[in-house]
C-alpha cells in the first residue's frame, strides 16, 4: 500500500515551503495516517467517487483519499500548500491527473466542473459552519460526506431541539441533509496541537425541503429568530410578519410564546410558507 504522511514528513514539508501553521486559516494538520483512513472509511467513499476537499493543507487527508476516490478536487486558499499538494502526491506514487487543486478561498467557489459526489474535509475552524452550508447549497451533486469540525461546531450541527447547542446552523443544514455524529478526534493527532476538540460529523444529503424562494424566506425566520435567542417567536419575528404576528404563527400550530430554539425546520417551514401565499 501506498504509505500517507507522517509527522516526520509533514513538518519537512512544512519547512522546506515555508509555512509556519497559522491560527488565521486554521491551520493544524493531521500526523496520523490511522485517523484519515478512518475518516475516509467512515465517509464510505467508493472507487466510483469524486470527492471534494476542502483546506487539503499538506495533503494527510488527501492521500487517503486518492488510495480509495476515483479523482479527488482540493480548494486550498495557501498558495504555497496548493502549489506543494501534487509534488506530494506525486512523489507517494499517485497520478496527479486524479488531483485537481484549485487554488482560492472555498467560501467564493460557486462553480465546481467534474461534479463531486462526497465531500472529506478537516475544515478550517473558523469558518467551518459557513463553508459547510455554503458546499450543501451550491454542490447538489455531493450526496453525502464527512467533516471534522470543532467538537462543540458539531454538537450545534447535529443538536436536537430545546437543547443548548441547537441554533441557526442545526435548523439550516436540515434543509439539505440529515446529520449525525461520527465519533471524536484525539487533540495529539494534530500538529500543531489545537486546544478545542474536534469531532466528525457525518451527513447525508435528502431532497431540499422547497423551492429557493422558499429556502430564503425560511433562511431569513430562522436568522431573526435565534438573532434575538430569549425573545418569545411574536416578538423576534415580529419584524418580519409585522403586526399580525401573534395570529399569523397560532393559524400555522405554531405557539407564539415559544422562543426560536423550540422549533424544526418544518414549523419554520409552515411560517415561511404561509408568508409565501399572502
Ligand atoms: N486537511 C488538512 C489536514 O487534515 O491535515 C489540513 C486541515 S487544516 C484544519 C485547514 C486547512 O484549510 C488549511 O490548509 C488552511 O490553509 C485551509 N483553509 C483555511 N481557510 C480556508 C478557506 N476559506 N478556503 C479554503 N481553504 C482554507
Amino acid at each position: 500500500m501506498i504509505s500517507l504522511l507522517g509527522a516526520a514528513e509533514i513538518r519537512e514539508i512544512a519547512g522546506r515551503i515555508g509555512v509556519l501553521p497559522t491560527k488565521k486559516l486554521g491551520q493544524n494538520f493531521v500526523v496520523d495516517p490511522n485517523t484519515c483512513r478512518r475518516i475516509v472509511k467512515s465517509a464510505d467513499v467508493q472507487s466510483e467517487d469524486v470527492a471534494l476537499e476542502i483546506g487539503p493543507g499538506l495533503g494527510s487527508l488527501t492521500l487517503a483519499l486518492m488510495e480509495v476516490a476515483k479523482k479527488v478536487i482540493a480548494i486550498e486558499i495557501d498558495d504555497r500548500l496548493a502549489l506543494e499538494l501534487p509534488v506530494t502526491a506525486e512523489r507517494h506514487g499517485f497520478d496527479p491527473k486524479n488531483l485537481e487543486v484549485i487554488n482560492r478561498d472555498a467560501l467564493q467557489v460557486n462553480e465546481i466542473a467534474g461534479d463531486p459526489t462526497v465531500l472529506v474535509a478537516n475544515l478550517p475552524y473558523n469558518v467551518s459552519v459557513p463553508v459547510l452550508l455554503n458546499i450543501l447549497e451550491k454542490f447538489p451533486s455531493i450526496r453525502s460526506g464527512v467533516v471534522m469540525v470543532q467538537s462543540e461546531v458539531a454538537d450545534r450541527l447535529v443538536a436536537s431541539p430545546g437543547t443548548k447547542s441547537y441554533g441557526s446552523p442545526s435548523v439550516k443544514a436540515t434543509w439539505w441533509a440529515d446529520l449525525n455524529s461520527a465519533g471524536t478526534v484525539a487533540r495529539s493527532i494534530f500538529w500543531p496541537i489545537p486546544n478545542v476538540d474536534s469531532s466528525l460529523v457525518r451527513f447525508v444529503r435528502h431532497e431540499p425541503a422547497g423551492s429557493e424562494e422558499l429556502r430564503k424566506i425560511t433562511f431569513s425566520l430562522i436568522d431573526a429568530a435565534f438573532a434575538q435567542r430569549r425573545k418569545m417567536l411574536r416578538g423576534a419575528l415580529s419584524e418580519i410578519l409585522g403586526a399580525g404576528a401573534s395570529d399569523l404563527l397560532t393559524t400555522v400550530g405554531v405557539n407564539p410564546t415559544l422562543r426560536g430554539e423550540a422549533l424544526l425546520l418544518e414549523d419554520y417551514l409552515r411560517i415561511a410558507r404561509s408568508l409565501q401565499s399572502k
